[in-house]
């Protein structure tokens, strides 16, 4: 106990150091899991880059902090940029925070942290809550690998070939939507991947009434189209599957491959892309091939 208290007094005085750039993790809902070294930091900076002073000043309240706001938002970023380089030149600190969260995922934060960067001034994360991985980790689904998709597009024809990749895709994704658009997303997910796809919806991560539902596409669809979308959701949908994938035919994924190899492919490349697009082994696919050659 001791050692980590020496631990946290040295950082304490070492901390903010001049010319630094500090990306703040702040809390999603329950304010208790702001950190010390947050804190610490958020009260000892030189200046505070924010989304909304107004919001991030209710925040500063509760923890006592004096420091100045700058806001900083997705309309000003590039005419804040230079500002904010020029603090740093001057050998000042500044934390970048954003309204909740961490800075930089589906937040302002990456374009200064590269010109921070490529001035060569330091930047350092004082890592915190973030809705995606919060809602990763208590989803139940796999988590060695995932994707982070954020929002998905607004102009219709690019969000349904995003949404066309996602249904592909092998890994856990995590993707956040407001509530008004989540029976939608939830309707197209159906049709794209399946009633029967691992889903899972977290909403109002650490608030009162956090809930977690799932666990297929159709039954949350059915509770959300009984109970009326409201607060913030993250959803975690389930990766496909080779069972999944295996979906297609054999002798359906067999025409696939002879049409690819009549159009000129090499049979062994072909072999791999009707693999990764059925599931099915490209050593069974093959094998196939040549009974038929032998036939
Ligand atoms: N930078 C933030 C982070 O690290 O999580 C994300 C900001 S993004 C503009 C806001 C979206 O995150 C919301 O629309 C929602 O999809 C998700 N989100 C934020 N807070 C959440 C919460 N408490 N519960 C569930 N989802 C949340």
């Amino acid at each position: 106990m001791a050692l980590i208290d020496n631990h946290r007094l040295q950082q304490e005085r070492s901390e903010p150091c001049p010319g630094t750039l500090y990306i703040v993790g702040t809390p999603i809902g329950n304010l208790d899991d702001l950190s010390p070294r947050a804190k610490y930091i958020l009260k000892n900076v030189s200046l505070i880059a924010c989304e909304d002073t107004r919001r991030s000043g209710k925040l500063m309240k509760t923890i006592k902090s004096k420091v100045p706001l700058l806001s900083y938002h997705k309309h000003n970023l590039k005419s804040r940029q230079s500002q904010l380089l020029e603090i740093l030149e001057s050998n000042e600190s500044i934390a970048l925070i954003s309204d909740a969260g961490l800075p930089g995922i589906n937040d302002p934060g990456h374009e200064l942290v590269h010109a921070a960067r490529s001035n060569s001034f330091e930047v350092i994360c004082i890592p915190g809550p973030c809705a995606a991985t919060t809602a990763l980790v208590i989803s139940g689904l796999p988590t060695e690998r995932f994707c982070f998709e954020g929002f998905l597009p607004k102009k219709q024809s690019i969000r349904k070939k995003r949404l066309e990749d996602i249904s592909q895709e092998g890994r856990t994704t995590v993707i956040y939507e407001s509530p008004h658009q989540l029976i939608k997303l939830l309707e197209d997910l159906s049709i794209l991947c399946g009633k029967d796809r691992p889903i899972q919806i977290a909403r109002e991560l650490t608030k009162r009434y956090e809930e977690s539902i799932g666990e297929t596409i159709e039954e949350v669809l059915k509770y959300f189209l009984n109970k009326k979308p409201k607060g913030e959701f993250t959803i975690v949908l389930g990766g496909k599957t080779n069972k999944q994938k295996n979906k297609t035919s054999e002798s359906n994924a067999l025409n696939k491959l002879n049409k690819l190899i009549k159009q000129g492919e090499r049979a062994n490349v072909a072999a791999r892309k009707i693999a990764d697009e059925t599931g099915y082994e490209k050593k069974w696919l093959y094998s196939k091939l040549h009974k038929e050659l032998d036939k």
